[in-house]
């Protein structure tokens, strides 16, 4: 991995997700252990990357060096992990467009919840979907099903999925594990993550980049979207 990573090459052994991400460097971070494009048989890069962490190399004592081929070696990896999520975003398109499509992605959905457990963007303190509004007796489920003439069970899982991506997918990074907590293998990643994806280019939002920037979806701006409905 070390060997790879060093060279800016991707290492297949990396889950899906880490694979497509575009960051393989952190935003933001005080300071952070380069591992790309460094020079290991030498020491260890440590990059400072706010005034806070510039401070912490200056009161450490370590001499400034110059980074080699670090530059390089990111620009290769991001260029490549753009090339796949392209990929995994035309694949993932064509596997969910339109509703019949979506609802056979998601058909092995047994409502565990797994996925929105392990998402840490759904830090919500009582989830809409752990609440008592989906809590019903058997015989409101046998009328259904005698009305309908069949009820799926476990019900609501399309409900489920467009509800949250409808609550935090302007803020999904990525990260997949959604997709790991999943027991029955739904890349659930890659469907949040194309919704994601569209939902962030359309506001130029990237969620993590800064601190001040506030989430579009609690702005209000009357001169937004206006070709929508014409
Ligand atoms: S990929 Fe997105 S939806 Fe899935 S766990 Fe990560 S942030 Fe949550
Ligand atoms: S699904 Fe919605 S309500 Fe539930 S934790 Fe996620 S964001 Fe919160
Ligand atoms: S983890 Fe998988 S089976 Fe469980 S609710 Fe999420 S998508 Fe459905």
């Amino acid at each position: 991995f070390l060997d790879r990573i060093r060279e800016g090459k991707e290492d297949p052994l990396l889950r899906q997700a880490c694979q497509v991400c575009e960051y393989p460097v952190p935003m933001g971070a005080d300071l952070t252990i380069g591992l790309i494009g460094a020079n290991l048989d030498t020491g260890v890069l440590l990059v400072a990357g706010t005034p806070e962490g510039e401070k912490v190399i200056r009161e450490l004592g370590l001499e400034e060096v110059k980074a080699g081929d670090r530059e390089a070696a990111i620009a290769k990896l991001v260029g490549e992990r753009a090339r796949k999520r392209e990929e995994m975003l035309k694949q993932t398109r064509e596997e969910v467009r339109g509703l019949d499509k979506l609802m056979a992605a998601l058909a092995p959905c047994i409502n565990c919840h797994n996925c929105k457990t392990a998402c840490p963007l759904c830090y919500c303190k009582e989830c809409f979907f752990d609440s008592p509004v989906f809590e019903f007796e058997a015989e409101k489920y046998l009328g259904w099903a005698k009305r309908k003439g069949a009820l799926r069970m476990p019900s609501d899982t399309l409900l489920f999925h467009l509800t949250r991506l409808n609550h935090m997918v302007i803020s999904c990074v990525g990260c997949g594990l959604c997709t790991e907590a999943c027991p029955n293998s739904i890349p659930v990643a890659d469907i949040f993550r194309l919704v994601g994806y569209e939902v962030q280019k359309l506001f130029d939002y990237v969620p993590g980049r800064s601190l001040d920037e506030e989430l579009p979806l609690t702005t209000f701006k009357e001169e937004e979207l206006t070709d929508i409905g014409k």
